[in-house]
């Protein structure tokens, strides 16, 4: 069902390969999931509750261990090498950053010293200065606030200060989990704009975990249907956008289509797998 993604032209600089994911040695939640990201652009993981889009990305950012989960069949490669099952640390090192979702800013430090702490292991000082002025370029609200304490940041802050600390430390791919999550619409649009405003201009290559398929969708260069532990459907953005299935369950709205989700979801699955 997975097709890899020529259409993106560019290189996959990632790719995972068939993986299946077990938490504490029996609990199976990713069953053979494959997914191909090129150089610079913006993919989508799409899908549900409890789709495994988290496990995706800890799989892919080493954060699986932590909590006591493994790769056990396939492997994902960075760069053309394997990084599957290994440290954190080394994938970090490596260029890949996950933006958690919940954020998981330090609420005790001022908003500078969280972006200080996204360069811990640089020690070009006058570049890290500077990449603090980029941060604040990207996002003024946090230059306003500069010297609070990220605690009292708002939610929409809070996330704009996880995305800053992320680029602090110049990585080469970022994962975002969930970066909408629990934020206003208004907030959400902006937040979204400045992802791609940063795709755009660092060139920064993205994976994106959302349940607003909506806006997702619209800045990705392709995307990624997950139920149930595995793709259901991939495809570039009109493709997806313009899907009948996908139109219906993510990204309509409105009581008919809630009253209905059962039903289409059945109907959906039928069809895809
Ligand atoms: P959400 O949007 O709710 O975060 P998701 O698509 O990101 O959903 P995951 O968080 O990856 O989904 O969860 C996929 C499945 O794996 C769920 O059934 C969940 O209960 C299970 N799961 C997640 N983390 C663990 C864990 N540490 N131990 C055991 N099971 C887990």
């Amino acid at each position: 069902m997975s097709r890899p993604a020529e259409e993106m032209t560019a290189e996959p600089v990632l790719s995972v390969n068939n993986i299946e994911v077990v938490y504490d040695d029996v609990i199976l939640v990713l069953r053979g999931v494959s997914l191909e990201v090129a150089q610079g652009r913006i993919v989508a993981l799409l899908g549900a509750n409890g789709a495994g889009k988290s496990t995706t990305l800890k799989a892919i950012s080493g954060l699986l261990k932590t909590e006591d989960g493994e790769v056990t069949r396939g492997n994902v490669t960075f760069e053309g090498e394997t990084v599957s099952n290994r440290p954190a640390e080394e994938i970090v090192r490596r260029g890949i950053f996950q933006v958690m979702e919940g954020r998981r800013i330090v609420e005790d430090m001022t908003v500078t010293e969280n972006l200080r702490l996204g360069a811990f292991t640089r020690r070009d000082k006058e570049a890290v200065r500077a990449d603090i002025d980029m941060v604040f370029d990207y996002f003024p609200r946090l230059r306003e606030r500069a010297n609070g304490l990220a605690g009292y940041l708002s939610g929409g802050e809070q996330q704009m200060l996880a995305i800053g600390r992320a680029l602090m430390a110049r990585p080469k791919m970022l994962l975002l989990d969930e970066p909408s999550m629990g934020l206003s619409p208004l907030l959400v649009k902006e937040v979204f704009s400045i992802i791609g405003k940063i795709n755009r201009e660092q060139g920064l290559t993205m994976l994106l975990v959302e349940q607003n398929a909506n806006y997702a969708l619209r800045m990705a260069d392709y995307g990624y249907i997950m139920e149930s532990g595995k793709i259901v459907l991939d495809g570039t953005r009109e493709e997806l956008m313009n899907n009948e299935d996908v139109k219906e369950s993510y990204l309509g709205g409105g009581e008919e289509r809630r009253s209905f989700k059962n039903l289409k979801s059945y109907k959906r699955r039928k069809r895809w797998l």
